[in-house]
Order: C-alpha cells, then sequence, then structure tokens
C-alpha cells in the first residue's frame, strides 16, 4: 500500500518527545527536508496529484507550511499566498481565531489575496487536529474563494483532523 512506500520518507521523519510541550510527539521534518532526494519527491508527489486540476491559488500557512507551498505553487504555475500569524501582513487583512493541539492563536491574510471565485489549494507540513486548516478555509471562503482541497506532507490519523475537514478534499503522503 501506500504507506509502505512512504516508508523511506517516514524514516527520515524524526519523532521529539515533550516538543514544545510535555505530552506533544513532535514530528520533527527538518531531518527529511535536508535530504535534497527525499525534499524533491515530496513536492514530486504533491504536484503530480493536482497537475490536471483547475487551480488558481496555493496558500500556505505560517511558518512550515511556506516550505512545501512555494515548491508546490511554483512546480504547478501558480501564485502564492502567505497565510500568516497575527501581526505580520502589512496591509488590510481578515483573521480567524483557531486551536491547535497545544494551544489558541489567529490566522490573518490580506483582504486582496484571493479573488471571489478563485479555486485556491491550502498546503500544509503537517494535519493534526486540523484547526489550522479548517480556519485557513474560513478565511479562503470568507473571501470568496473556493477551496479546491487539502495537501499536506503527514497526517496523525490518530487526531481525526479529517473529520474536522469533512466535506474538503484532502492529501497527506505520509500517515502516522
Ligand atoms: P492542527 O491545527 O492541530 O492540525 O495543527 C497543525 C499545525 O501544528 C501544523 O502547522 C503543524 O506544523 C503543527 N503541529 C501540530 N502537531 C504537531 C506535531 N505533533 N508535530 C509537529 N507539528 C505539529
Amino acid at each position: 500500500g501506500r504507506s509502505r512506500a512512504m516508508d523511506h520518507l517516514k524514516a527520515l521523519i524524526r519523532d521529539v518527545p515533550d516538543f514544545p510541550t510535555k505530552g506533544i510527539l513532535f514530528k520533527d521534518i527538518t531531518t527529511l527536508l535536508k535530504d535534497a532526494d527525499a525534499f524533491g519527491e515530496v513536492i514530486d508527489r504533491m504536484a503530480s496529484r493536482y497537475v490536471d486540476d483547475e487551480i488558481d491559488l496555493v496558500a500556505a500557512i505560517e511558518s512550515r507550511g511556506f516550505i512545501f507551498g512555494a515548491p508546490l505553487a511554483y512546480e504547478l504555475g501558480l501564485g502564492f499566498v502567505p497565510v500568516r500569524k497575527l501581526g505580520k501582513l502589512p496591509a488590510e487583512t481578515i483573521e480567524q481565531e483557531y486551536t491547535l493541539e497545544y494551544g489558541s492563536n489567529h490566522l490573518e491574510m490580506h483582504v486582496d489575496a484571493v479573488q471571489p471565485g478563485q479555486r485556491v489549494l491550502i498546503v500544509d507540513d503537517l494535519l493534526a487536529t486540523g484547526g489550522t486548516a479548517k480556519a485557513t478555509a474560513q478565511l479562503v471562503e470568507r473571501l470568496g474563494g473556493i477551496v479546491h482541497g487539502f495537501a499536506f506532507m503527514v497526517e496523525l490519523t490518530f487526531l481525526n483532523g479529517r473529520s474536522r475537514l469533512e466535506g474538503y478534499d484532502v492529501f497527506t503522503l505520509i500517515q502516522y
């Protein structure tokens, strides 16, 4: 199956217990990113999933989402939109509150980042509870955009993030 085929990528992701707080098993992807073949394979596999789709923009979530979203947008020939933590974007923004595995926060997008009717692919490194991704979908939809789907390198299936994203197309490369 697919999870078996991705074992060589899985082997490059490092488990860090109790980071950033006690009880969280952090999936450290920096050990995969520094491997040129592995990083390239992840981007290529993501791109091939969407190459025939009608998409206008890739929106990626600060900060590890940028690592995957920017090369994916480039490979698909699409524009890139940053979704950022509060206070980082310089022009007029809309904001959305969200909760994550370890805390709560706000995300922001520029109000002119997405035009009504544009199809947006949302990208992040890892799907945990789905709170971050859901908030990003809400931002895109509040701007009149259409969420084409979500792409993540890693999915922590035991946290049921997919159920929070019900009704959307969700693609993940590596599952735990
Ligand atoms: P969530 O909103 O719960 O789906 O959390 C997803 C976001 O938090 C992603 O941007 C991840 O980078 C980060 N994250 C959450 N849990 C973990 C974890 N166990 N290991 C690494 N990153 C995580």
